[in-house]
């Protein structure tokens, strides 16, 4: 094993983790939320709003970058630090998961797919998404994996999972028939796919383990499935994983959700949550969400949050940006988006002091308070 991708444990609470993952060059702090940044930039932020805001780590989609620019232009750049000029750290994913939520066509080989820029036939296989990913320098890259949406078949959810681990063996072997990492130090990610099915879960991780990659993502959860169904499946696909190795749970970003899966173990998270929902005018807060738009904030000089310490919070009020919004003023979604990420940051910071105090469950029980999915009457 290399020393890039492994786990420096400062402190647990129950199975939740506090600490460090240490990379080729330097190392972030877990729990840790990844925004996202598909096409080099979390919308109507700069590198210097991420730096204020403590980000550590941008998810970057590698399916955007690979068609436009091209991953070679990013290359030729200097790779997505040089090309976007931010210094943290960068996450790529596969770009399958875009790939499959369009049109495509799956096979043993990869998958092929029209270009949504100008409709010409691509191609994505294991091979291809990591030598991508090499061209695009992220720190962490992710395997090709199959995903499919939830509720299926346990034969369809079977099939998916045995193809990812035939996907993740030849992305081994690639890397290794390239002498290790694609970039200098890029880690490697395993992927554990398995729906709902906690045995698939487990028995998917397992195998993956015995891979020997450099940290591993559970996919294909929040993606409508009730949330007791989520948390068994993610607790039984964490079970076999490395201690010493991250776990990053993809797509999931939601309060509750993320603390929940912290608690199980899970050491990073990416969403395009808080930034989506800020360029729409709902703010993440300490009592829920808020719909900034609505007519009842016309003349509220209270901040978004009154207990929120972020910048935004500290100089605007709800009337403000409730009028910013009202204009289709560009700026009103990028200061609500600054405030989520801030919130969320700060939610996860949160959880990392309460893992280290040893008071998780305390904090668990609070943010379930006001973020428990309510079950809605149809359910
Ligand atoms: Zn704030």
């Amino acid at each position: 094993l290399s020393s890039a991708g492994a786990v420096e444990l400062e402190g647990t609470d129950g199975a939740a983790r506090a600490g460090w993952v240490n990379t080729a060059r330097g190392r972030f702090a877990i729990p840790c939320f990844m925004p996202v940044g598909s096409r080099g930039a979390v919308r109507l932020l700069s590198g210097e709003d991420l730096d204020r805001l403590g980000v550590q780590v941008v998810l970057a989609n590698t399916y955007h970058l690979m068609l436009r620019p091209g991953a070679k232009v990013v290359e030729l750049l200097g790779g997505l630090r040089g090309f976007t000029g931010w210094e943290g750290h960068f996450l790529t994913d596969s770009g399958g998961y875009q790939v499959m939520s369009l049109p495509c066509s799956l096979s043993e080989e990869g998958v092929e797919f029209r270009s949504a820029y100008d409709g010409s036939w691509q191609r994505l296989t294991p091979e291809g998404a990591l030598e991508a990913q090499g061209a695009l320098g992220s720190d962490i890259a992710m395997v090709l994996d199959v995903c499919i949406a939830l509720p299926a078949p346990r034969e369809a959810v079977a099939a998916a999972g045995e193809r990812t681990l035939r996907w993740a063996r030849r992305s081994v072997l690639a890397r290794e028939a390239r002498g290790g990492g694609e970039g200098p130090g890029q880690m490697l990610f395993g992927i554990v796919q398995g729906g709902t099915e906690p045995d698939l879960r487990e028995l998917y991780a397992e195998q993956l383990a015995a891979m020997g990659f450099d940290g591993f993502g559970i996919g294909g959860l929040s993606v409508g499935e009730a949330p007791a169904e989520t948390l068994n499946a993610l607790a039984a696909a964490l079970g076999p994983l490395p201690a010493g190795r991250p776990r990053y749970l993809m797509g999931v970003g939601d309060p509750y959700m993320l603390v929940r899966a912290i608690g199980l173990g899970v050491d990073m998270f990416d969403c395009v949550l808080p930034t989506r929902l800020g360029r729409h005018g709902t703010a993440l807060t300490s009592a829920g969400k808020l719909a900034v738009k609505a007519a009842r904030f016309a003349s509220d000089a209270m901040p978004l949050d009154p207990e929120c310490g972020c910048a935004v919070c500290g100089h605007y009020s709800r009337g403000y940006l409730r009028h910013l919004f009202n204009v289709g003023e560009p700026t009103a979604g990028r200061l609500v988006s600054l405030h989520n990420l801030a919130w969320l940051s700060s939610l996860v910071g949160r959880a990392r002091e309460a893992v280290l105090a040893g008071r998780f469950e305390k904090l668990a029980e609070e943010v379930a308070a006001t973020w428990l999915p309510r079950r809605s009457p149809a359910a």
